[in-house]
């Protein structure tokens, strides 16, 4: 059974309503996180938390809970949700403010949504490999503050599709960011290679935790900029999110990625990812 958490009461997500005066709704002015609940348990819940108050911290609103008043409140939601695996989506915006000031209220009540329900791509019954088409990314330059203002990712998105592929990988400066709504990783050689952090890309959680996975297992990982050109002549690619967890690709523009299937590194990527969630 779905569930969500408003402002402090239960509901069916269905019956969540916000104001029209909400500056999430108004202003796009809030943050969020997405968890994966597996058999019951968050996975990397710390890490979601740290992630968390960065983010309200760089948008200025001051977190409505303590760190142990969001793990219990995190935690009475998978437990009342009770769907596995699910999607923990948790969202703060700056709550109700004067209708259309952009200028922050005096005294903010934040507006918090949580909601439980079920992920059945976490189920990983087909795991297809994608076909992605490289774009410019137009986002602003805050890509680092995981923010709910997603009209960017959302056409970039819709126009990889429209176009007939699964997702766009962004660039910018002639520099490979990240995909519309992952980490993006390239084998090459046998060293792996992802971006490195900056501001123009979400730190995600699972790019993370994967370099952790990566670097137990003595496999060579760089974190350094990565051109069009070298991207197009990878060996493997692969996106990483907690929506997907470690997905291959196998096709950019029009070009075959490796044989077109998932690569042996991902193999392992993968075993080591499933075998982290116990
Ligand atoms: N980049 C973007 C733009 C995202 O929206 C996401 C997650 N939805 C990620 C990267 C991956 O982050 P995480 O691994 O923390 O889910």
């Amino acid at each position: 059974m779905a569930i969500a958490y408003l402002n402090g009461e239960w509901m069916a997500p269905e019956d969540a309503k916000v104001s029209v005066f909400d500056r999430g709704f108004m202003y796009g002015d809030g943050i969020y996180e997405v968890m994966a609940v597996y058999d019951g348990k968050v996975f990397t819940l710390e890490d979601h938390l740290v992630r968390l108050k960065r983010s309200l911290s760089a948008i200025r609103l001051p977190s409505p809970h303590t760190d142990g008043q969001w793990r219990s409140i995190i935690n009475e939601a998978v437990l009342r949700g009770n769907e596995t695996p699910a999607y923990l989506y948790l969202q703060v915006t700056r709550g109700v403010g004067s209708p259309r000031s952009p200028v922050y209220p005096v005294v903010s009540k934040p507006t918090v949504l949580i909601t439980v329900m079920h992920a059945p791509v976490l189920e990983r019954i087909e795991i297809r490999p994608y076909k992605m088409v490289t774009k410019q990314d137009f986002r602003w330059g805050r890509g680092d503050i995981k923010v709910i203002s997603l009209i960017a990712n959302g056409l970039l998105k819709n126009e990889a599709l429209d176009e007939g592929f699964d997702d766009a990988l962004l660039f910018r400066d002639g520099e490979l960011t990240e995909a519309t709504a992952s980490n993006v990783f390239m084998v090459k050689d046998g060293t792996v290679l992802t971006p490195p952090k900056s501001n123009f890309l979400l730190h995600g959680i699972t790019r993370d935790h994967v370099l952790g996975l990566l670097a137990v297992a003595g496999v060579r990982c760089e974190e350094r900029a990565i051109s069009h050109a070298e991207l197009l002549v990878a060996d493997e690619i692969w996106i990483t999110s907690t929506g997907s967890e470690v997905w291959p690709v196998g096709q950019v523009n029009d070009c075959v990625i490796g044989d077109g299937a998932a690569g042996v590194v991902w193999q392992l990527v993968d075993r080591l990812f499933q075998a982290s969630k116990e």
